[in-house]
Formats: structure tokens, C-alpha cells, sequence
């Protein structure tokens, strides 16, 4: 007899099980958090708990986010800071944002997991850099365990101000004993090496302009001692490598290799300005990076040149970045922002919609060091996916080739969110009762932070 499943999804018209491996239509089955089986369509289902119609959709793994500032919800597209450069539109923002405090964290994460889930996405890192008060990354881990969301936050730092001539504000740096005490508490709280975890934990000191030397070194040897991972900002603007050769008398990446960053631990944030010699130096250590296009098409003026660094064998995937600066976090966006952004710079066969997925799905899981599990719908791996609709006004006419019509046509939504077998976003909409509670003190605190300046 076959044995019965939790879920079963059924009917779809594709399946993008993994790179290179795609269903001209099948089955998904799902026991325990995690996929059991999957079939074409000439294969009969197995029975199911429950079954969820993909009748017509494309089913893909969820999308993992690599990079995101949360927080940064509660100032999206704000005016006086909209149309500044990257150095400028932080020393806007830090004053608003050191008010910040536990409801905002909670409320911003919640909100903004919600606006993720829509999005497609499965496994989020967030990057909390700001610390004017104590226990905000407790407080976003919290929203994540009340909605059930595979949450993946950074411990970020910042221990230099603008007392010692850099950019931020007095009240949101700490020092460096506090930031490693603090960081080794949340591993010790949080951090789930465990198959199958709902969260982890990884370090990450903001920038090479806003932390010291000792920090980048000393956050080094604690994420070897516990096996975590490191996370940082690199390369991202023009204004960091005048800084970084002003302040230290090399470039960004020579600093970073100098304190001990480049490993196979470490994945980084942009990567839009290293030499080519520098992008094959970090690619031969394993250094991943996260490609933000929208927040590059903003603020940074350049982007990270994904396919000559995936051609370096260097992990390469997806993040949306803070709500602040790319101001929509929907990684359906993102992937397409990297298909557009690649052809645009590399030439229209560099870069397939294939190649897109594959950035937001296996490449995101490989920066997090993460690919047994997630970025892949290989039986076994967590039952972490998305149903795509495929009968919206826009995608219309897209008969052809169902991937390359999911992220050229669009916009596109996700049908279905599923998180280790849980489904958070059901026939479009989220199931998250908390929502309009959370959407009404996310205005609130908004409004209060916004009156701050
Ligand atoms: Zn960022």
C-alpha cells in the first residue's frame, strides 16, 4: 500500500525541481517538513492529507534571500533620502533609525516576512546592524518563529562613529566587547545547526567603514570556534574604496583578505567594484555573494558581474536588501532584476531566466552554506517551495517555455508559499492572522520614526 502524505501539490503545469532537472507537469509529494516524492503527470499522486490544486501554475523551490535589512521598512522611500548616494542616504537615515527599538524590530520583521512570503521567498537572512537598544534580533526572531519562517539573521555591528570621523551616529554604534558578547549569546540562543532548523545565526560587522580591524579579526575566530558564518558589506560603492584606501592603504578586498575574512564561511554583500583579480582570488576561497540588482540600480551605480563570477565558480545568489534602498523586498523582483541586469551588461546571451532561478534558488543555499537542504526540490530536501500563477492578465500568451515566461512576463505572485511543508501564502493570500494587527503598529512605529528627524 502507498504510504499516505501530509500534502500533496498536484495538477502543475511545470516543475522546476532543481538545475537542470524539470517535470513537463507532475506531482509534488510532502511527509514531514520535507519532499517525499514527485511525478510526472502520467504518474498517478499518492494519497494525501491534503491537496493543494497547482492546476495550470508552475511550481519552483522557494526563492533565499541572501541579503536584507528589515528594519529598513519602517523608512522605505523616504523622502529627503531618495535620491542621494549611498554615503549620503545613510547619514539621512542613521538618526531615524536609532530610535528602533524591540516592537519595531518585532513588527518591521513580521511585516516584512509577510511582503517576502508574497514574494516567493522561503529562507530570508536579515543583516540588523543597528543596536540602540538591546534585544532587537531577539525580538525579529520572535516574528519569525510566530509566523514560521525559515529566518537566517546576521548579528551586525557597527563600532565606529561619527566621533571617530565615520558615518553613523553615536547612539547606534556599540564596542566591540559588547557586539562579541552579544553575538556569542545569540549563537548560543539561537543558532540551530540541526537538519531541518527554522533558524540560524550568522556574524556580520556592517561595512569595512563602520567596524574596526580587531572586530573583523575577533569575529572571525568566534564564527570559526562556533562554526558559524560571517556576512558583510564589500565593494559595494566607489565612496568605500576611497575610505578604505584613505584609512588602511589598500582597497576593500585586501582588507578583508588582510583580516582574515576570505573563506569559505563568508558570503558578501554587492561585490559591484573588485578587480578582476580580486573577484578570482575570492572566488578560489569560496567567498559568496549576494547580488542585490535592485539596491545597485538605486544607489550604487554599478553591479555585481554575476556572470563572469559564477564562470570563477564563485556562489552567487539573491538579495533584495533593505527595504530602504531597493524600498519593495520581493525576490520574484530580484531574479528578474538579475536576468535583466546580466543581459544588460554582459549581452542578451549571457544570462538566462534559468540562470536567474538558479541564482536565487541554489546559488542563495550555497552562500548560506546550505545546499544539502534547501534551494532544490530533490526528494528529501525541506518541502520549501512556491506555486507560481501562470493565468495572470500579464502572463497571457507566455505558451512557450514556462521558466523564461515566469521572470521575463509578470509581475508574478506567488499562489502558494510553502515553508518545511507549511503553507503561509494560500491561494494568493497569506495566512497569517497576526497580519492586520502587525501592518496597524507597523504604521504606527513608522510614523513615530519618521517624525523623528
Ligand atoms: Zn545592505
Amino acid at each position: 500500500m502507498q504510504q499516505r502524505m501530509d500534502a500533496v501539490v498536484a495538477n502543475a503545469s511545470h516543475i522546476y525541481l532543481d538545475r537542470g532537472v524539470e517535470l513537463a507537469g507532475g506531482w509534488i509529494a510532502v511527509r514531514h517538513g520535507r519532499v517525499a516524492a514527485y511525478g510526472d503527470s502520467g504518474t498517478p499522486a499518492p494519497p494525501a492529507d491534503r491537496v493543494i490544486d497547482a492546476g495550470g501554475r508552475v511550481v519552483t523551490p522557494g526563492l533565499i534571500n541572501t541579503h536584507h535589512h528589515i528594519y529598513q521598512n519602517l523608512t522605505r522611500s523616504f523622502g529627503p533620502a531618495v535620491n542621494g548616494t549611498l554615503f549620503g542616504w545613510l547619514t539621512t537615515l542613521y538618526p531615524m533609525w536609532a530610535r528602533l527599538d524591540q516592537d519595531g524590530a518585532y513588527y518591521s520583521a513580521y511585516v516584512g516576512i509577510a511582503e517576502l512570503l508574497l514574494g516567493g521567498c522561503t529562507t530570508s537572512t536579515d543583516h540588523l546592524y543597528v543596536h540602540p537598544r538591546p534585544g532587537l534580533i531577539d525580538a525579529e526572531i520572535r516574528a519569525a518563529q510566530d509566523i514560521g519562517f525559515r529566518f537566517y539573521p546576521t548579528r551586525g555591528s557597527m563600532s565606529r562613529s561619527e566621533e571617530d570621523g565615520y558615518l553613523p551616529p553615536r547612539s547606534v554604534v556599540q564596542k566591540n566587547d559588547v557586539i562579541l558578547e552579544d553575538s556569542e549569546r545569540l549563537i548560543r540562543a539561537y543558532h540551530d545547526p540541526s537538519p531541518g532548523a527554522l533558524i540560524r545565526v550568522a556574524l556580520a560587522p556592517c561595512s569595512p567603514f563602520s567596524v574596526d580591524d580587531d572586530l573583523m579579526r575577533a569575529t572571525a575566530e568566534l564564527s570559526e570556534r562556533h562554526g558559524v558564518r560571517m556576512h558583510t558589506h564589500l565593494a559595494e560603492d566607489p565612496d568605500e574604496d576611497s575610505f578604505c584606501l584613505g584609512h588602511y592603504g589598500r582597497t576593500p578586498v585586501e582588507h578583508f583578505e588582510d583580516v582574515g575574512w576570505a573563506n569559505d564561511r563568508s558570503w558578501v554583500a554587492h561585490f559591484a567594484y573588485p578587480s578582476d583579480a580580486e573577484s578570482k582570488r575570492l572566488a578560489k576561497a569560496g567567498v559568496g555573494v549576494a547580488h542585490c540588482p535592485s539596491s545597485n540600480m538605486v544607489l550604487c551605480g554599478a553591479t555585481a558581474n554575476v556572470p563572469r563570477l559564477r564562470s570563477y565558480g564563485m556562489p552567487v545568489g539573491l538579495g533584495c536588501d533593505g527595504s530602504a534602498s531597493a524600498d519593495a523586498a520581493s525576490l520574484w523582483m530580484e531574479a528578474r532584476g538579475a536576468l535583466m541586469l546580466a543581459r544588460f551588461v554582459n549581452g542578451a546571451g549571457a544570462f538566462t531566466a534559468r540562470d536567474a532561478l538558479d541564482v536565487g534558488t541554489r546559488g542563495s543555499a550555497a552562500c548560506l552554506g546550505w545546499e544539502d537542504e534547501i534551494g532544490h526540490l530533490t526528494v528529501g530536501a525541506l518541502a520549501d517551495l512556491v506555486v507560481w500563477d501562470m493565468a495572470s492578465v500579464s502572463l497571457a500568451g507566455a505558451l512557450d517555455d514556462p521558466i523564461e515566461a515566469l521572470l521575463r512576463c509578470g509581475p508574478a505572485t506567488a499562489w502558494t508559499t510553502m515553508v518545511g511543508g507549511r503553507v503561509l501564502v494560500d491561494g494568493g493570500e497569506l495566512q497569517l492572522p497576526g497580519l492586520p494587527d502587525a501592518l496597524r503598529e507597523h504604521r504606527r512605529i513608522a510614523a513615530d520614526l519618521q517624525r523623528a528627524l
